[in-house]
């Protein structure tokens, strides 16, 4: 495969994935990283004398035509941030005749966009037929959208079957930098690791025992954890299915020798409120009408010690109840220790990332993903289809 830095584009039509499922309230986009990652990708290509078709989803239109869900929003705010004019190709099927002789017209250093692709039901059934009229609208397939890759769908695995194609540069520099977690972690090697369910994120625990020295759990994962323990977690969000398997997991921690850590004290509250009446107790001190909903001050002092050595730190799920105060503190007391680290210092996507982005803490992390399912699978030790379609044996662009 090569590198999008090594390739002739020039005067070449580029088919550029790119995840712009950006959140949009009253007609008007409130967040717009999502679009700024992909720039410096974008730039390269034009930079190279090819011009640009770019695609992307929005939400779950669910294979029809929605007006609250066409790309016409995003276009704009997209032209100013990447600094380029963009002519809407967009049609209500999403391509046809006119959008495909119409991106073959297309000059070099000048770029387009198509509708949403979910419009149509193909898309999410990775259908070949959808892929190959897709692929008409270039020479090569750039993939620069993470969020997706963990799934296969006709615009990154469809279409890379037809097209000669390689990864985006955000694209490229996830796959190092979670393979470096994965596969040659700096020791010592701390995972962080919250949010509501530790069902979600039981392939992740396995899949990093063996390489992690220190694993920290934390938000109502801790939950169950300590629940498995024996405490009793008054109304605490507790999975109580999940017990055996917490055992079963604190056992291989064992095995291997990991550090697992586990919360020493507690925020507990009778209601999630804004400012509700809370109290900070041991684990052992929660009353029946009590629920956890942050880390203490003891359990933040803790994981400042375990981290303050850390050469490679990831940080997946938030600490407590994170979107109310005064449950905030935990997820925010990580993001402010671990923007003080040295080594390697990946965040996961979704409520993480989005904690960082409040504390203005991004550019102090090694790494930010794009993608919250898509990081969490590659950290679970899956291959990724949409990169895989890419870099997997055989295919070369
Ligand atoms: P996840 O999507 O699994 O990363 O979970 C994120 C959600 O977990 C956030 O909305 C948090 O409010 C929630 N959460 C974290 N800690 C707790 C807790 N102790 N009790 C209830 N919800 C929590």
């Amino acid at each position: 495969m090569h590198s999008l830095n090594e390739m002739d584009l020039k005067g070449k039509h580029v088919l550029m994935r790119v995840d712009f499922n950006v959140p949009v309230q009253d007609g008007k986009v409130i967040d717009t990283t999502r679009i700024e990652t992909v720039k410096p990708t974008l730039d390269l290509i034009l930079s190279k004398g090819a011009s640009v078709v770019l695609m992307s989803h929005r939400g779950r239109p669910k294979g029809e035509y929605r007006e609250d869900l066409s790309m016409a929003p995003v276009l704009p705010v997209a032209e100013e941030i990447l600094g380029v004019k963009i002519e809407p190709l967009f049609a209500n099927e999403v391509i046809n005749e006119e959008i495909i002789d119409k991106s073959r017209a297309l000059e070099p250093g000048e770029v387009a966009m198509i509708e949403n692709l979910r419009f149509r039901a193909e898309e999410e059934k990775n259908d070949p037929e959808f892929a190959r009229e897709l692929s008409k609208l270039g020479d090569v397939f750039v993939n620069d959208a993470f969020g997706t890759s963990h799934r296969a769908h006709a615009s990154n695995v469809g279409v890379a079957q037809v097209l000669p194609s390689v990864l985006g540069l955000l694209v490229g520099r996830e796959v190092e930098v979670l393979s470096e977690v994965l596969h040659d972690a700096k020791s010592p090697f701390v995972a962080i690791l919250g949010g509501a369910k530790v069902s979600d994120k039981i392939n992740v625990i396995e899949n990093l025992l063996d390489k992690t020295d220190r694993m920290v759990i934390v938000g109502a994962m801790a939950n169950t954890f300590l629940a498995a323990e024996g405490y009793d977690m008054g109304k605490s969000l507790v999975e109580e299915e999940q017990l055996d398997l917490a055992r079963e997991l604190m056992e291989k921690a064992k095995d291997h020798q990991v550090d697992f850590v586990l919360p020493v004290d507690l925020v507990v509250a009778k209601e999630i409120a804004e400012g509700a009446e809370h109290r900070v107790v041991k684990p052992d001190e929660i009353s029946e009408d009590e629920m956890a909903l942050d880390l203490g001050p003891e359990s933040i002092e803790t994981i400042r010690e375990k981290l303050q050595d850390a050469k490679t730190v990831v940080w997946n799920g938030p600490a407590g109840v994170f979107e109310v105060a005064p449950f905030n503190k935990g997820t925010f007391a990580i993001a402010d220790i671990v923007s003080k680290l040295d080594g390697l210092t990946v965040i996961g996507g979704g409520d993480s990332a989005a904690a960082i982005v409040q504390s203005g803490l991004e550019d102090r992390m090694s790494h930010i993903s794009s993608g919250g399912g898509a990081s969490l699978e590659f950290l679970e030790g899956k291959e990724l289809p949409g990169i895989v379609a890419i870099t997997g044996k055989g295919k070369d662009a």
